[in-house]
């Protein structure tokens, strides 16, 4: 397939299907009395460019959904999209090709291979898949990443916040349609946490991501455009650009 063929399919998805779609989407776990519906019918579209936080109380569903919306995990019942392409039902050999080019993933831990550089650590991925990355796409992520001369270094001479920030870039930098994240700044300070958040910001912002980010930090959620609140496996409330405060209220009222 020429190169411009490629290109021309990537921009009909672009402009014809959020970047992910989950569609009546329930996923039980355990038997009989014992099961848990950590997800009850759930349908969302998360659209391209943007940046959706999910929140909600504790063991409320949000990593189910992130998982079953990654290809991750696969649902009881119900459909997940990404893109125009249907999830649920590939095999597993096509569902991790699918994963590995189209999506990446950003772990509360970060991950990192101690042996490598940050810059080395970035374009691991790609490496493995024997795929060669775009020096100018890299490039850009390398400098919205903000690690300057600590590139060279190794994980273990970075702080917790610029470790993160490697993880971040090293999703990025397969160009993925969507980049989900869970509690990316739960092991970090809040200095570090910013760091990362304002980093996810300019990918949307200045590099077109499409991010998704569980997070159970008000001030966290106000970096994105949209907030999905989760409860009892549902989307029990939506916001659009909240401030911190917004979200707070919220849940204040939800405990009230
Ligand atoms: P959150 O990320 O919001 O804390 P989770 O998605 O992890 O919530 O979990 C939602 C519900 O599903 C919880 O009741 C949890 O105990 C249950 N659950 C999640 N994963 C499993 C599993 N692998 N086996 C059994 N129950 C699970
Ligand atoms: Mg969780």
């Amino acid at each position: 397939m020429s190169l411009t063929t490629l290109t021309a399919q990537q921009a009909t998805t672009v402009t014809t299907a959020p970047a992910a779609r989950a569609v009546n989407v329930t996923k039980r776990y355990g038997a009989g009395d014992a099961t848990v519906a950590a997800l009850d019918d759930v349908s969302v579209a998360l659209h391209r460019g943007r940046f959706t936080a999910i929140m909600g109380p504790s063991g409320s569903g949000k990593s189910t959904l992130l998982h079953v919306l990654a290809g991750l995990d696969r649902p009881t019942s119900g459909e997940v999209y990404l893109g125009d392409t249907e999830i649920t039902s590939l095999r597993d050999n096509r569902l991790t090709k699918l994963r590995r080019d189209r999506i990446g993933f950003i772990f509360q831990s970060f991950n990192l291979l101690p042996t490598l550089t940050a810059a080395e650590n970035i374009v691991l991925p790609m490496r493995i898949a024997g795929r060669r990355a775009d020096p100018d796409w890299v490039a850009s992520i390398v400098e919205t990443v903000g690690l300057g001369e600590r590139l060279d270094h190794r994980p273990a001479q970075l702080s917790g916040g610029q470790q993160q920030r490697v993880a971040a870039a090293r999703a990025l930098a397969s160009r993925p349609e969507i980049v989900f994240a869970d509690e990316p700044t739960g092991a970090l300070d809040s200095r570090s946490g910013a760091e990362l958040l304002g980093f996810l910001r300019s990918a949307v912002d200045e590099l077109g991501q499409t991010v998704v980010m569980v997070t159970h930090d008000p001030k966290a959620a106000a970096y994105a455009d949209r907030v999905l609140f989760l409860a009892d496996g549902q989307i029990a409330h939506e916001m659009h650009a909240p401030s911190a405060d917004d979200v707070l209220d919220y849940m204040k009222n939800l405990g009230a």
